[in-house]
């Protein structure tokens, strides 16, 4: 018989890409979301909406599924983390509360939290040519915004199923996830879709500035798509129960990422330097242990990555521009 697997946030980004990979390697799908997924139909066997946040919801997911890959949650880029920290705390503890123990009441066999590079203390993270993290540099704990606290009393949690209930479960911190068919505009979109949007905007509207928060020298590593999904495969069948990175370990500051984009869509951009929320300094993923676990390691190009997306993205803004004109 298919195993049966439940994808939570199946609705989002890396979510609805999850879902198409599993169900192409021919497994069951259960996708649930509080939303369909925007610019694709799902791929999901069966799709609820359901609020995770909600006790009796987490029940009806977890039904009759043996593997949970739990990506459910409020999120957003940093203009969204680091100025909604109440409303993130509460709707990301309660559907993590909640989806891990209707997992482990309706015995599922196995679990897998998404958390991410922002349970790294920010005093580790000051300066632009900043080391690595690998991680056992999560504590002593000291996550930036409340999203990152919540993240890692989540991995906490999924430590403590397991060693107290022998449920098996697994912890992933993702490093700045991209691609296509995610969040590119409206204040939920990270980095890398912004500044494809902004460069789009600037070649189809012939206005060459694009604004840029903070100096633009702060740093980050970004990892695409195919290789995230791979990953969490990957990490869902090895006997690997701690926290895992999963990201490239190619640090690029903002500002040379807005130049590869713009390379990509062949123009010249003016760059502006406003004001704005830009996170810590700087921040790389150590793969050694992910390398060591799984005998690979994300291997997919920046430029091949941003090329697809930044493509998908001036679609995007095309079609918006040409509905307002
Ligand atoms: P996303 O926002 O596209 O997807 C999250 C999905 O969760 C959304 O579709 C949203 O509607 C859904 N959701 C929110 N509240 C819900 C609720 N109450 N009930 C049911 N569904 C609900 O984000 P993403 O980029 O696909 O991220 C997936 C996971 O990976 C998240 O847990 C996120 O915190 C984590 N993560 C992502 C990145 C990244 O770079 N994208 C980095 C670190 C961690």
């Amino acid at each position: 018989m298919k195993k049966k697997i439940l994808v939570t946030g199946a609705g989002g980004f890396i979510g609805h890409h999850l879902t198409k990979y599993l169900v192409e390697k021919g497994y069951w799908v259960r996708g649930v979301d509080i939303k369909h997924p925007e610019f694709e139909q799902t791929s999901a066997n069966e799709f609820l909406i359901l609020d995770l946040r909600k006790w009796e919801s987490c029940l009806e997911a977890t039904k009759a599924i043996d593997e949970v890959y739990a990506l459910a949650a409020d999120m957003g880029g940093m203009g969204f983390i680091s100025c909604h920290h109440s409303e993130i705390l509460y709707n990301n503890s309660l559907i993590n509360l909640h989806t891990i123990e209707a997992a482990r009441q309706n015995k599922v066999k196995k679990y897998l939290f998404t958390s991410s590079a922002c349970v790294y203390p920010e005093y580790k993270q000051t300066s632009i040519d900043v080391a690595p993290l690998k991680e056992e540099d999560a504590y002593p704990a000291a996550p930036q915004d409340a999203y990152g606290w919540e993240k890692l009393v989540s991995e906490r949690l999924c430590l403590h199923y397991k060693e107290d209930y022998k449920f098996e479960t697994k912890i992933v911190r993702f490093h700045n996830i991209f691609g296509p068919k995610g969040t590119w505009d409206g204040g939920r979109e990270k980095a890398p879709a912004a500044l494809c949007r902004k460069i789009a905007t600037a070649k189809l509207t012939g206005n060459s500035e694009i604004e840029l928060w903070g100096d633009g020298k702060q740093t980050r590593s970004f990892c695409y798509i195919d290789d995230c999904v791979t990953g969490l495969y990957k990490i869902m069948e090895s006997n690997y129960s701690q926290p895992l990175n999963l990201g490239q370990d190619r640090l690029i500051s903002i500002n040379e990422l807005a130049d590869l984009i713009s390379n990509i869509a062949n123009i010249k951009i003016t760059k502006k330097h406003i004001p704005g929320p830009q996170g810590v300094r700087g921040r790389n993923s150590d793969n050694s242990l992910l390398k060591e676990i799984l005998k690979w390691e994300p291997e997919i190009s920046l430029e091949k990555g941003l090329e697809i997306t930044y493509k998908w993205i001036e679609e995007q803004v095309r079609s918006k521009l040409t509905v307002k004109s």
